[in-house]
């Protein structure tokens, strides 16, 4: 049948290849679905320094901001 993973939240198993694999550092964390990933991932940034936390999603903001920027441009080109 092969491997199974194990959902860090939930415990439900699932195959490879299924569910949402989320690498911090060196470590893997196999979750069964978004719902579980969302779960984990909010809470460890809950769990980092506040302040450095503002400031990566600041960081993060601004390259989505860039990336809509960038977009909207072509679709501008595209319609021009
Ligand atoms: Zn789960």
């Amino acid at each position: 049948m092969g491997e199974k993973l194990t959902c860090v939240v939930c415990g439900r198993k699932f195959s490879v290849g299924q569910g949402i694999l989320i690498s911090f550092g060196r470590n893997t964390y196999n979750f069964h679905s978004k719902t579980c990933a969302l779960k984990f991932v909010k809470k460890v940034l809950e769990s980092l320094d506040p302040s450095e936390l503002e400031r990566t999603a600041d960081k993060v903001t601004e390259e989505y901001s860039k990336i809509l920027k960038e977009k909207t441009e072509r679709t501008a080109k595209k319609i021009a």
